[in-house]
Parts: structure tokens; C-alpha cells; sequence
């Protein structure tokens, strides 16, 4: 039953992988020029039409493994905006991390190993950021009603 069953380890070899903007190949690079401060030798997945195509992504502090896909100017700040958001999910004790994490697994109808924001694309960004602050307001206005996790988000109140 097992015969040919070598998983393919998901490789990151910057050489197969494509800018989503322009289609140029993606460099594997120092941030030096890229970020303003790059003091902590940061290393990033950079479009190689950059900086005509400002498109790129971090890696994981200490690995080459990128933290989600190539996003530009624009994707990137919505990102950050939208973990800005789903971060007091959980930090305002709302909810458990890993709640809020099914949370958003069912928000972008993915399971839960892909529920991570720098997957997201400026649609679903847009989601996380509109549905996050109605749980946070929610949760200002009525402290006595304690946050029930509901499926799929909507909740009539
Ligand atoms: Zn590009």
C-alpha cells in the first residue's frame, strides 16, 4: 500500500517560485535596501523586478521558510492591519489563540494549518479587519455578555 508514497518535502527554493503580481522570479535576498533598518538581517523572497515590482515577503526569523505569500505595498499594510486586529482577539482574553485561530479557519473557509494572515489576500484581509473589530466592539459595549465562538461569523444580536 505504501509503495511511491514519498512525501515531497514543500520545498522553498526561491528559483520555483513566482512573483503573483508580474510573474518575474523571486529572489532569496538580504533586506538590506529593501527595509529602512535591517539590523537584525532580516532576509526576504523579493520580486526580481523590484523595486519596479514592489513585491516581497519575510521568512521566519532564523529560517528561509517565507511567512506567507509575496504581497506588495499595498497587501502588506492590509496584513498588518489585519493581524493588528485578530491579535487583540485573543490578547483581549476574548478568546483562547487557538479559538481564534478555528476562528479565522472558518472565516476564510480553509482549514486551520493554513489560517495564517500572510496567506491572506486583500479580500479576506478586508474580512479579518471588518469582523474582528465587530467582535472587539461587541465585547466593549456588553462585557456581560461573555463571547460565544460562532461558526461562520454572523451574529444577530
Ligand atoms: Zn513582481
Amino acid at each position: 500500500m505504501n509503495k511511491h508514497n514519498k512525501k515531497k518535502r514543500k520545498g522553498f527554493n526561491a528559483s520555483s517560485m513566482r512573483c503573483p503580481y508580474c510573474g518575474g522570479t523571486v529572489v532569496y535576498r538580504s533586506a538590506d535596501g529593501i527595509y529602512h533598518d535591517n539590523s537584525k538581517g532580516m532576509m526576504l523572497y523579493v520580486c526580481s523586478n523590484y523595486p519596479e515590482c514592489d513585491s516581497y515577503v519575510r521568512v521566519h526569523a532564523g529560517t528561509n521558510i517565507p511567512v506567507g505569500s509575496l504581497a506588495n505595498h499595498e497587501l502588506r499594510s492590509l496584513r498588518r492591519t489585519a493581524h493588528h486586529y485578530f491579535d487583540q482577539l485573543h490578547e483581549s482574553g476574548f478568546m483562547s489563540k487557538q479559538d481564534a485561530y478555528q476562528w479565522l479557519a472558518d472565516l476564510i473557509c480553509a482549514p486551520l494549518s493554513e489560517a495564517h494572515i500572510g496567506h491572506l489576500g486583500e479580500y479576506y484581509c478586508k474580512q479579518v479587519i471588518e469582523e474582528s473589530r465587530k467582535i472587539l466592539n461587541r465585547n466593549k459595549k456588553s462585557d456581560c455578555h461573555r463571547f460565544q465562538v460562532v461558526r461562520g461569523g454572523a451574529l444577530a444580536s
